[in-house]
């Protein structure tokens, strides 16, 4: 797949890279053959490679002068795309970037470019693997610290390094096994060349499961740490959403819903994503309508990392034993706080282990739940600090396949070398997957289709 000789034949392509609308700047990239061309042509003299110089940019057929920019050219093959890179840093004017892209529109061979275009000619020409491609798109989407370093860090290939590393011994411990098959009426070499691979295979297998394990921080830092307020009607689950919804400070972004006011809260809490969902449902009429909610509830609560379960201190009510399952934790807060006297409360709330008392009309104790959420938050992520983390589902998947591949091959004690072999190649191709140098055809659009246009 990589580093296919598809330069020659690409069309040039080019796209407004930076943000739309008025600003100091605007960036304008072109890649393709014609990119030396199209500078030579529009910003004459092509600036030698990797100098910026100050050119005026004009319209090649009437003359016409478009602006005044820095221009700059990076040839192929050493280049973002592996193609020749030419780039224009105009002013940032929607009609100067509107003359420019109708000007460069008209030009032989060139159009705009597809949402992800450059990244996935980057990935064709061999530059980057499918993981630092996710990597950049990350990159580009994060809002909050630890989503940088995350996206930064696997977008600078660390996650690919560790892959093809695994791989690389895999393909080794293969041949092992391909050794032992021409080796079969020798029994002696066949076996010691088998063990060779068990043992090659074994430490890796560790390894790959330690890093598997840390799949889920990966998932909590890309997608965020999710939070799902449970509780009986009435107790002031969508009072609580909005209180946080106002918040602005910790706010990242809200998206109105439909039934509620506010679906889910985007917080950053001490530079991690955490998501708030609210459990809307319960409070629908009686029937079946409600016993759906109940059940979409529970399912939430299971898929959550944390539930908070918001009770009324004037009629408090304990969550229901079986809420939360697994790896969930639940946390109990006590809403309308300001309804009790705060002598008179600890009677009616015995039956909760260190309540939190909060009041999503007043907003008391809504800081200390904020710190609390982002207590756990930390220390999940904490937990498998230090290990470079799948981030997404697909390499989970892979890192799985290749481990239930490489369990089978180490159960059998004197597994027949094709079955061997053939366990091998099962977990070799899967990590593959992961980093595209293997049916990387199904995953392109899903992947390169998460850019937006111009990168
Ligand atoms: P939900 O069904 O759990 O989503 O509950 P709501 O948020 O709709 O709240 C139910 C009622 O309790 C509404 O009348 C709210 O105004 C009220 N409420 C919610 N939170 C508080 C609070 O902290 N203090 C007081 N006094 N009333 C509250």
């Amino acid at each position: 797949m990589q580093g296919e000789a598809t330069m020659t034949e690409q069309p040039t392509i080019f796209a407004l890279s930076s943000g739309r609308g008025r600003a100091g700047v605007a960036v304008i990239r072109i890649s393709g053959p014609s990119a030396r061309l199209i500078l030579e042509r529009m910003a004459a003299p092509c600036p030698p490679a990797r100098r910026a110089a100050f050119r005026k940019i004009i319209e090649p057929k009437t003359g016409e002068l478009l602006d005044a920019a820095l221009v700059l050219f990076f040839a192929g093959p050493s280049s973002e795309t592996g193609e020749d890179i030419a780039e224009l840093q105009l002013h940032g004017s929607p009609a100067v970037v509107a003359s420019v892209l109708r000007t460069l529109a008209a030009m032989p061979d060139c159009r705009l470019a597809e949402p992800g275009e450059f990244a996935r000619r980057a990935f064709l020409n061999g530059k980057i693997d499918l993981t630092a491609a996710e990597g950049l798109a990350d990159l580009i989407d994060a809002e909050t610290d630890a989503q940088r370093r995350q996206a930064l860090a696997q977008a600078g290939g660390a996650f690919a390094r560790l892959c093809d590393g695994w791989r690389q011994q895999l393909l080794e411990a293969r041949a092992l096994t391909e050794a032992a098959i021409d080796f079969s009426d020798e029994s002696d070499v066949a076996a010691d060349a088998l063990e060779r691979a068990r043992s090659l295979t074994r430490p890796l297998l560790t390894d790959l499961q330690h890093h598997l394990s840390a799949a889920h921080r990966g998932e909590i830092v890309r997608d965020g740490y999710r939070v799902v307020l449970a509780g009986v009607p009435n107790v002031g689950k969508s009072s609580l959403m909005n209180a946080l919804a106002r918040r602005d400070v910790a706010i990242v972004s809200s998206e109105p819903g439909t039934t509620r006011d506010v679906l889910e809260v985007h917080l950053d809490l001490g530079g991690y994503a955490v998501v708030v969902a609210d459990t809307a449902g319960l409070r629908e009429a009686e029937g079946a309508v409600e016993r759906e909610g109940v059940r979409r509830t529970r399912e939430r609560a299971r898929a959550a990392d944390l539930v908070v379960w918001v009770a009324d201190a004037t009629a408090p009510v304990t969550p229901p034993a079986d809420l939360v399952t697994g790896e969930t934790h639940i946390l109990t807060v006590a809403n309308k706080s300001d309804l009790v006297d705060p002598r008179g409360q600890s009677g009616t709330l015995t039956s909760y282990q260190a309540p939190l008392n909060i009041s999503a009309l007043t907003g008391a104790g809504l800081p200390d739940l904020l710190d609390r959420i982002a207590a756990r938050v930390a220390q999940s992520v904490d937990e498998a600090a230090g290990t470079i983390a799948p981030t997404q589902e697909r390499h989970r998947v892979a890192m799985k396949a290749c481990a239930d591949a490489l369990v089978r091959f180490l159960s059998l004690p004197a597994p027949p070398p094709e079955l061997a072999a053939e366990d091998l190649r099962l977990a070799a191709d899967a990590l593959g997957r992961i980093t595209g140098r293997i049916d990387a055809e199904e995953v392109l659009g899903k992947i390169f289709g998460r850019f937006c246009i111009g990168k």
